[in-house]
C-alpha cells in the first residue's frame, strides 16, 4: 500500500504534522524509534505563543490536565553582576511541563485524529526512483512506500542527511545536560537562567513539585563533564546557589545544536521541526515553531497531495512560509547568543534591562512569539536602550 504521508519522528512537530493531515482525511503513517512516553532532552517551556498552537490543535484542555506550571516570565542573572527579569501581559503566559507527558499527548492524539502510530519503528533510509523523488523509507529493515514524506525526526535528522540538505557543520558547539529535580519551593511563577561564565543554567517549574534544570556547557569546557555527566550536572547547580535542589532522574545529555539545513523541501520529502533546522535554546522556541512549522507543513502538503504534485516546486510556499515566520526569530537568537557568550556583554545588557521593566518586558515577548521580532527597533525602547 502507498500512504499518502509518512511522518518519521513523533516529536511535537511529527505528531501535530501528522493529527493536521489526518484529520484532513489523508491516510498518513507516523513512526518513531521510540516507545512513548519516553524523556527528551529539553528546558521543558513552552512559550505563549506555543500555548496558542496547542489551543488550535485542540489539545490544550489535555495539557492544563496534566497540571504545567505557570510561566509568567523569565529572570535572567549575569555573573557576579545584575540580573533583570521580563513579563509576559496582557493575560499572556507561557506553560512548562516534562516533556514526555506532552509528547505522549500530542502523539495520542495524532492517533485519535487517525494517523497510523508505529513506536519502536526507526527509519533508516529513503526510497526514491530514478530521478530521485522521494517515493517512501526504509523502516524495521521493510519498505513503505508514500506519496510525500515528512522529516521530523529531530536534530540528527536521518531524512535531513538522507536529502542532502544539511548546509554545513555545526559552529556553535555546546553541551546541554537536562534533569528534574525536586527541592525548589515556589519559584514565583518565572523561569530563571543563571550565567556562570559562558556557562547558564536554566531553572523551571514544570509542574508536580518538580523543576527542570538544563545545564548549558561551552565547547570549551565539555572535556570537563567526560562520562560524568550526572556530577557534572550536580556540581553545577550547587555552584549556581540552588543548594537545596535534589536530583529525581538521570541527567540526559545532548549537543551540538546548531543545525544549519540550505532548504525544507525535496522532491517527495518535506522537514519539519529541529528537522529543518536548529540554532540554540537559549531562548526557548523550538516547541513552538515544531508547532507553528507542522501548521505551514500541512496546508502544504494538503495542497501538493490534492494537486497530486509533491515535486520540490510545487511544496515551496512551506519554504517560503517557513521564512517569514521564523527567520526574524533566528537573527534575533543570533543576537541573544552574542550577549550570553559574552559575560561582559551580558552583565552590560543585563544592568540596562534590569533598570528598563519596558525594554526587557519587550524582549521577553519579542522570544516568546507573542510580538513581532521588529517591535524591539521601536524608537521608543531604542530610545531607552542607548539613554
Ligand atoms: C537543551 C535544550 C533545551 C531546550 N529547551 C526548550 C524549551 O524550553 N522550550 C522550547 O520551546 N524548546 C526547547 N528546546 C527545543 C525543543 O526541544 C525542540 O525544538 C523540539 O523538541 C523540536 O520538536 P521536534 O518534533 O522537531 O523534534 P523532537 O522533539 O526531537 O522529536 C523527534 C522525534 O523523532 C524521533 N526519531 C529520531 N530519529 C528517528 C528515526 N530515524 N526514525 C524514527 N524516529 C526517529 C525521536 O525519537 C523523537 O521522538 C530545547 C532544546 C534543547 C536541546
Amino acid at each position: 500500500m502507498t500512504w499518502d504521508a509518512i511522518v518519521v519522528g513523533g516529536g511535537p512537530a511529527g505528531s501535530t504534522t501528522a493529527a493536521l493531515l489526518a484529520s484532513d482525511g489523508w491516510r498518513v503513517l507516523l513512526l518513531d524509534r521510540a516507545r512513548f512516553p519516553r524523556r527528551k532532552p529539553c528546558a521543558e517551556c513552552i512559550n505563549p505563543a506555543g500555548v496558542a498552537a496547542l489551543r488550535r490543535l485542540g489539545v490544550l484542555d489535555r495539557v492544563m490536565e496534566a497540571g504545567p506550571a505557570r510561566l509568567e516570565g523569565w529572570r535572567i542573572a549575569s555573573d557576579g553582576g545584575p540580573s533583570f527579569l521580563g513579563r509576559f501581559h496582557g493575560g499572556v503566559h507561557g506553560i512548562a511541563l516534562p516533556r514526555e507527558t506532552l509528547d505522549d499527548i500530542l502523539l495520542r492524539h495524532a492517533r485519535a485524529c487517525g494517523a497510523e502510530v508505529r513506536e519502536g519503528l526507526k527509519a533508516t533510509d529513503l526510497l526514491r526512483d530514478g530521478d530521485g523523488h522521494v517515493r517512501g523509507v526504509v523502516a524495521g529493515g521493510e519498505e513503505v512506500a508514500a506519496k510525500i514524506v515528512v522529516g521530523a525526526d529531530g536534530l540528527r535528522s536521518i531524512v535531513l542527511r538522507r536529502l542532502g540538505l544539511l548546509a554545513r557543520a555545526p559552529r556553535l558547539r555546546k553541551l546541554a545536560l537536562t534533569a528534574h529535580v525536586r527541592g525548589l519551593g515556589d519559584m514565583g511563577g518565572c523561569g530563571t537562567m543563571r550565567a556562570r561564565g559562558r556557562r547558564c543554567v536554566g531553572v523551571a517549574d514544570v509542574g508536580g513539585g518538580l523543576a527542570n534544570v538544563t545545564v548549558v556547557v561551552p565547547a570549551e569546557q565539555a572535556h570537563e563533564v567526560g562520562g560524568h555527566a550526572d556530577a557534572y550536572f550536580d556540581a553545577a547547580l550547587r555552584e549556581s546557589g540552588f543548594v537545596d535542589a535534589r536530583r529525581v532522574d538521570d541527567v540526559l545529555a545532548t549537543g551540538p545544536f546548531d543545525c544549519p539545513v540550505r532548504r525544507a523541501v525535496a522532491d517527495g520529502a518535506l522537514l519539519v521541526g529541529d528537522a529543518a533546522g536548529y540554532y540554540d535554546p537559549f531562548t526557548g522556541q523550538g516547541i513552538y515553531r515544531a508547532l507553528r512549522g507542522a501548521e505551514l507543513a500541512a496546508q502544504t502538503i494538503g495542497a501538493a497531495l490534492r494537486a497530486g504534485d509533491t515535486r520540490a516546486a510545487a511544496l515551496m510556499p512551506y519554504e517560503r512560509a517557513r521564512r517569514r515566520a521564523f527567520a526574524p526569530g533566528e537573527r534575533l537568537q543570533r543576537v541573544v547568543e552574542a550577549f550570553v557568550s559574552r559575560p561582559r556583554l551580558l552583565r552590560w545588557a543585563a544592568g540596562r534591562l534590569d533598570r528598563r521593566a519596558q525594554l526587557a518586558d519587550a524582549v521577553i515577548h519579542a522570544t516568546g512569539d507573542v510580538r513581532p521580532v521588529r517591535s524591539l527597533l521601536h524608537p521608543a525602547l531604542l530610545r531607552q536602550l542607548v539613554a
